[in-house]
């Protein structure tokens, strides 16, 4: 018989195993996990969410080339740089053969998805994003092309689906409808954004939600119902990183988000979806210099290099003092691949799907 590890004594460390052979806990039992300040915790957690990450995706880190090609925005959150009325921001998009031209950069990278994320710019209708997706997909068929252009119809999500987008991330900020009011102006909508999230899935998207950690006014039971919202909606991937003021919004002087916190809630996501692909974020990294790696080490498997032009970098804005806004693609993805074997894993040349959405091109 093996010897029992004294860690499995303690109550945590109970609540961990718990929680990676039944996927869930009760909310007591979660507030528990979250408020422990044990770092031994941290370590135990970690541990098993690497576990199941290796076994369900090896030491796979899967990249995606990041193309941020629009900071125009009619929305006005109030925690983001990008936000419509911030009149400091300088406002920048990039054409159709431009977002092509980062493709191609990115494709001879090694790169096998797209994100093409942006402020809600009503410059890019549905026509024109639909010309972009089909655009790329054409040059390059074995890519996946993922969409981070915020709310619109289910019809236009549709049409970006027929066109040849493969995956969507739509964050839901906070699964608190009264934070989400906090955090948010009036014309924004809570139910509209998770309506929009279940249009994405139904019309057959890799969808991914997910929240800022620490962002303001949020409390422990916010983030609770956050993971209670993960666990029921299940999306194939969840983006969390903290929050980080912005000099121009009216959260500028809040404290950021803890890098602690979103490490700890980064394993309890793994160990709640197995499968799901979750990233180590940039908001993450610039918080920490070495917060991708720790990400990756507390259950991570996606990083978002990012392949927007030198001369736009700097402009994507959404907090202060945002990592890479210098680095040309090639060095962001040589620092990143040193980075990721650092953490013991290897970047692997592939789609990266999704489990349920891999076949024979992926591998
Ligand atoms: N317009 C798109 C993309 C938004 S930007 C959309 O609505 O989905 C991508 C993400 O950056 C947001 O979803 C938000 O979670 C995050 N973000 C914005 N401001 C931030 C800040 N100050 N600190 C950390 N993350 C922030």
């Amino acid at each position: 018989m093996k010897p029992e590890d004294p860690r499995s004594e303690k109550l945590t460390c109970k609540l961990i195993d718990k929680l990676e052979k039944e996927h869930d806990l009760t909310e007591k039992e979660m507030s528990a996990l979250l408020l422990d300040k044990d770092p031994e915790t941290d370590r135990y957690l970690a541990r098993k969410a690497l576990e199941v990450r290796d076994r369900i995706y090896g030491r796979c880190v899967y990249l995606r080339g990041l193309i941020e090609f629009t900071n125009y925005c009619k929305n006005n959150c109030y925690y983001c740089g990008i936000r419509r009325d911030n009149g400091n921001a300088q406002r920048y998009r990039l054409e159709k053969e431009e977002i092509l031209d980062c493709c191609r950069q990115g494709y001879a990278l090694g790169f096998r998805t797209f994100v093409l994320q942006g402020g809600e710019d009503p410059y890019f209708t549905d026509d024109r994003i639909v010309s972009i997706v089909s655009g790329i997909k054409e040059c390059f068929p074995d890519v996946a092309v993922t969409l981070s252009v915020g709310e619109r119809k289910k019809e236009s999500y549709q049409r970006f689906f027929d066109a040849g987008a493969d995956r969507y991330l739509l964050r839901h900020e906070t699964a608190d409808p009264d934070h989400y009011r906090f955090l948010h102006p009036e014309e924004m909508d809570f139910d509209h954004r998770i309506r929009c999230l279940e249009d994405l899935r139904s019309i057959g998207y890799q969808v991914g939600c997910g929240m800022m950690v620490g962002s303001p006014g949020q409390k422990t039971e916010h983030l609770l119902r956050d993971l209670r919202l993960i666990q029921s909606f299940r999306p194939h991937m969840v983006g969390i990183g903290p929050f980080i003021p912005h000099k121009d919004t009216m959260y500028a002087g809040q404290e950021p988000g803890s890098v602690a916190l979103t490490l700890r809630l980064l394993s309890i996501i793994r160990l709640m979806l197995p499968e799901v692909l979750l990233p180590a974020t940039t908001a993450l990294g610039t918080l920490d210099p070495r917060g991708r790696e720790k990400g990756l080490m507390a259950g991570a498997n996606v990083l978002m290099p990012n392949l927007s032009p030198s001369e736009v970098r700097g402009k994507y804005l959404l907090y202060d003092n945002k990592i890479c806004t210098g680095d040309e693609a090639a060095e962001c993805v040589r620092c990143l691949s040193f980075r990721v074997e650092k953490a013991g894993c290897k970047v692997v040349v592939s789609r990266g799907d999704h489990k349920r959405f891999q076949n024979e091109s992926d591998e």
